[in-house]
């Protein structure tokens, strides 16, 4: 048996060697950092009329012309290979050209120039350059030691925690309004921290933001510092938890040492729960005495404020469930604050935020694609004012249009196209069947949200979708609504089965599969949504649950999911012509929007004309 201080020890003792392998890695990787563009990327080759053709059709960037040999050069990403961004190609030049090359880039107003190819002396070095580096790094890592690398690279980082950016102001952070209400206090206070001691304000030290990623608390804090004109510092919590470095302590004094020397200053703590985890529970990552280490300095620095500090901390987190009590109590981050997923009012304005500065076509109503937008974060809604500027770009358009805002939401949502990525004949069909599934589910169970776009154009995270958009904002998900997301997801794999039997169905459920186990699961464990668990919580401690609880938890997973499916069969089998109908539509389309997918479900209904035709009609029931 090992008593604490016995394990500690032996930790100690163990602390050079990962110092020693985390040392090697980074060698490594600055390696690999180094020699990756000496790699480069293989130049695609062009023959030379290809190279006509590619000038012709506009494609090439630039040129360069090498020893009057060869061109070398840029072209526009191409659909066919699936790329995204520029290509470099090369050329060999025939030895005599009877159509004036250089003309033609003339022509085609394509940037050129030319130059003559490096001695291969000074290509000799530029290859061996990294490599004697490499071994120069190396050298001085084991004659310098360990220790005393790493102690001087934990130092610079947190001297680089310092941000220079012009300053953000509240009105850049759309929405979010009580959470810029709540924090107008502490701007108050770094503004005049006398005055607002004598108006009788209480200190504030530390405000908590709380909500999931990408919607805006980073923002918020360097809002806060921008409007008080005071610094900012930041750090983020796994900073100071890192594995091999013995320093997370050391750190957070420096981050407050220098916010000191600076104040009045905010000190914003990203992904608090790193190191702010509750005590005394076992750590995913990183030593456990390194965070607890870290968590008391941070305890200390926190309750040694003096009200001429000036100096409040601000922190972010997407697990308030989680922290440690003792960072909750007066006097620390007293304060919560909620920063939550923008509505169709918040979704406009930060949309208005970051077209601010584009070129916007007058036709465009932002507040229309706010309602297409519901469940997106702040960063996917910057995301698509950026990608929506790209798009117009890629048209040669000096506008952005609804149309370019369109393909931006799908690029958000749904990953890019990859119409290169060559499909065998049954893979597609095999696709087709499983997203006019889902689609099938989506049109005729009730409770869903209409069907934005089915598509089988291959993307990046799958080989196609069946993308749902909610009208309107849900808060509350009621029992029904839920079993009929989980028949839908279940529908791709259970479309399959019906056309190919179980014997050929594919890997390409495991997304859905996952999503609707997740969906159960919080059924089960969070919304009191099966009887024989009841209406408990589990979700509050993070250990295992009880065996016993454990395994009915699992079976009534289990239930929720099976019984799911076998609806979804039998509606597919009730709902076969839709199915097979939509099916052959996405085989010769690929891609079905809204309106067509209504279009072709009126049509898939209507009556047949003279019964010759082999028209669909819902069955009854
Ligand atoms: P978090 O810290 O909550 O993960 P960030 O503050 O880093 O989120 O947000 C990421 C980006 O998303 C921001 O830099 C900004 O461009 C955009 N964004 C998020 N929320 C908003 C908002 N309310 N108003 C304007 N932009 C936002
Ligand atoms: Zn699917």
């Amino acid at each position: 048996m090992y008593d604490r201080g016995a394990g500690r020890g032996r930790s100690r003792r163990w602390q050079p060697w990962l110092a020693t392998g985390g040392g090697l890695a980074l060698v490594a990787t600055l390696a690999l950092i180094l020699i990756a563009p000496w790699q480069g990327e293989i130049p695609l080759e062009l023959s030379y009329s290809q190279l006509l053709t590619e000038l012709a059709e506009g494609r090439v960037i630039e040129g360069t012309f090498v020893d009057g040999e060869r061109v070398e050069g840029l072209l526009h990403p191409q659909s066919s290979t699936g790329t995204t961004g520029p290509v470099t190609f090369e050329t060999q030049l025939p030895l005599a050209q009877g159509d004036h090359l250089l003309e033609r880039f003339v022509a085609a107003e394509v940037p050129f120039g030319a130059r003559t190819s490096e001695p291969t002396l000074w290509n000799g070095l530029l290859f061996a350059a990294p490599w004697l580096l490499l071994g120069g790094l190396v050298l001085l890592f084991f004659l310098k030691g360990p220790g005393a690398q790493f102690a001087r690279h934990s130092r610079t980082r947190s001297r680089m925690a310092r941000h220079g950016r012009g300053p953000v102001k509240f009105s850049d952070v759309a929405g979010a309004d009580e959470a810029k209400a709540e924090l107008e206090e502490i701007v108050g206070f770094l503004r005049d921290p006398r005055k607002f001691g004598r108006l009788g304000g209480r200190m504030p030290r530390g405000a908590l933001l709380a909500g999931d990623p990408g919607n805006g608390k980073t923002l918020l804090a360097r809002a806060v510092a921008g409007e008080a004109g005071c610094e900012f510092f930041s750090a983020s919590g796994s900073d100071f938890v890192e594995m091999f470095v013995g320093t997370g302590a050391a750190r957070v004094r420096d981050l407050f040492r220098q916010a000191r020397a600076h104040s009045p200053a905010i000190v914003f703590i990203d992904e608090i729960d790193a190191v702010g985890k509750r005590r005394g529970e076992a750590a995913a990552t990183g030593s456990q005495d390194e965070r607890e280490q870290a968590l008391n300095q941070l305890l200390v620095e926190m309750d040694g404020f003096t009200p001429s500090d000036s100096i409040v901390v601000l922190a972010a987190t997407n697990r308030l469930d989680v922290l440690d009590p003792a960072l909750l109590r007066r006097g620390r981050f007293d304060r919560r604050i909620t920063v939550g997923y923008p509505d169709q009012k918040g979704r406009e304005g930060i949309l208005r935020v970051h077209t601010r500065g584009l070129p916007m076509a007058p036709e465009v109503v932002l507040e229309d694609v706010a309602r297409g937008t519901g469940g997106m974060s702040g960063a996917d809604l910057a995301n698509i004012a950026n990608e929506a500027a790209l798009a117009a770009a890629r048209r040669g358009s000096t506008l952005v249009e609804m149309q370019d805002l369109d393909e931006a939401r799908d690029r958000v949502l749904l990953g890019s196209e990859r119409r290169g990525l060559l499909l065998t004949a049954e893979d597609r069909y095999l696709t087709a069947y499983h997203e006019a599934g889902h689609a099938v589910i989506a049109l005729v169970v009730p409770g869903l949200d209409p069907v934005h776009k089915v598509s089988i154009v291959p993307r990046e995270k799958s080989l196609g979708v069946t993308a749902m958009l909610p009208e309107r904002d849900r808060h509350t998900h009621a029992f029904r609504d839920l079993r009929a997301r989980l028949i839908m997801l279940l529908a791709g794999r259970a479309a399959e089965e019906k056309v190919l039997g179980i014997e050929r169905v594919t890997t390409g459920a495991g997304g859905d599969i996952q999503h609707a186990t997740g969906i159960a699961r919080q059924m089960v464990v969070n919304f009191g949504m099966s009887q024989r668990v009841g209406m408990v919580d589990l979700s509050g401690d993070d250990g295992p649950l009880a065996a016993h609880t454990g395994r009915i938890v699992d079976e009534e997973i289990r239930r929720l999911i099976h019984e799911a499916y076998q609806d979804a069969l039998r509606i597919l089998e009730e709902e076969r012509g839709l199915m097979v109908g939509i099916a052959e539509a996405l085989l010769e389309r690929e891609t079905l929007g809204q309106a067509e997918l209504a279009e072709l479900v009126a049509e898939l209904r209507r009556p047949p004309a003279n019964g010759t035709g082999n028209g669909y009609q819902k069955p009854d029931g």
